[in-house]
């Protein structure tokens, strides 16, 4: 097969490490912003250090992207990681050539904080040169305590742009999430974090996603998130249905079988036609969240705040 694009890049990477559980390569790399495609997304640009992680997550919906790299197996994703080649100089310069009003989300198809950034220090690379300019809208979602290390680096991002930490909690319950999402930090840890960047003036909240039916959907458990959450300093919270593509069923649907059989046939019926659940079920979900919303007065979504140095009043982020 002649191999193109990211494909070629990714059949040319250079072997970093090898461990047990996953390898790393190098990754040429010839932007690291990406425009966003649009659709349901609310942000411009996306920045992805990396391409795979290792946490896991048995409903990622991110697994296709190892796809383009001609990399099929199921289990690529998390097994084989790829580090991207970064120089501050091109990002300075990438950086130059887009609006200020631009949302630049970190994070969307990869978490920044996985285990590979505590040898690579990737995404601390790029939040340093963000750190250096100001009037920007960025946003950066994670499941790892690990971002509480580079707490002093978002909190100046903070300062002088409008920047939001967004944490993924999709429950409490530790050996639930050992079992869902298997090699990411203890929920507990998550918002130890959260309270680390909370204290030190990040604006961060909760995401409850996905709420994967039947699993961790009753009101007692988005409540348990949504606590914690605030309690810890959150000021947001929202919580989306499971949205399963194919690429995430291949992985999701074998280990429903295997640990929760008694759901496996309705999942497979209420997924067959379409990655997005139909019926009432996903305004049941958001019906429970805006009630524990009301119940921690949490917004919805990140709103509009005023960096401390007034670098644009006018700047309004919205949440993912
Ligand atoms: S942390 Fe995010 S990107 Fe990583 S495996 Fe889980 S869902 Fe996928």
């Amino acid at each position: 097969m002649i191999l193109a694009g990211i494909a070629r890049l990714a059949s040319l990477s250079t072997s970093l490490l090898s461990k047990s559980s996953a390898s790393y390569s190098l990754l040429p790399t010839r932007s690291l912003l990406n425009r966003s495609s649009g659709g349901l997304v609310h942000f411009d640009y996306t920045i992805n250090p990396y391409r795979g992680c290792e946490f896991g997550c048995k409903y990622c919906y991110a697994r296709y992207t190892h796809e383009f790299m001609e990399l099929r197996q199921p289990l690529d994703f998390e097994t084989r990681i790829f580090v991207k080649q970064f120089s501050p100089s091109s990002f300075r310069h990438e950086l130059a050539a887009i609006s200020l009003r631009d949302h630049i989300a970190i994070g969307t198809a990869t978490d920044p904080y996985q285990p590979a950034e505590r040898r690579y220090r990737l995404t601390r690379s790029i939040l340093e040169v963000l750190s250096s300019g100001r009037g920007r809208r960025i946003s950066l979602t994670t499941k790892s305590d690990l971002v509480s290390r580079d707490a002093d680096l978002l909190a100046r991002i903070a300062r002088s742009n409008v920047l939001h930490v967004n944490f993924t909690i999709t429950t409490m319950e530790a050996r639930l999430a050992r079992l869902i999402e298997p090699r990411a930090p203890r929920p507990d840890l998550r918002i130890r974090a959260l309270a680390a960047l909370s204290g030190r003036g990040v604006p961060a909240g909760v995401f409850a996603c996905p709420v994967l039916p039947w699993i961790n959907d009753s009101y007692e458990s988005l409540y348990e998130v949504a606590r914690a959450a605030s309690q810890s300093g959150a000021k947001y919270f929202g919580a989306g249905t499971l949205f399963l593509k194919p690429c995430a069923g291949r992985v999701f649907l074998p280990f429903l079988e295997q640990e929760f059989p008694h759901l496996a046939a309705r999942y497979k019926r209420g997924y067959a036609r379409s990655p997005f659940l139909q019926g009432d079920y996903p305004k049941l979900i958001e019906d429970r969240a805006e009630a524990v919303r009301k119940q921690f007065r949490l917004e919805k979504r990140a709103s509009a705040y005023q960096p401390e140095d007034g670098a644009d009043p006018q700047l309004t982020l919205f949440g993912p």
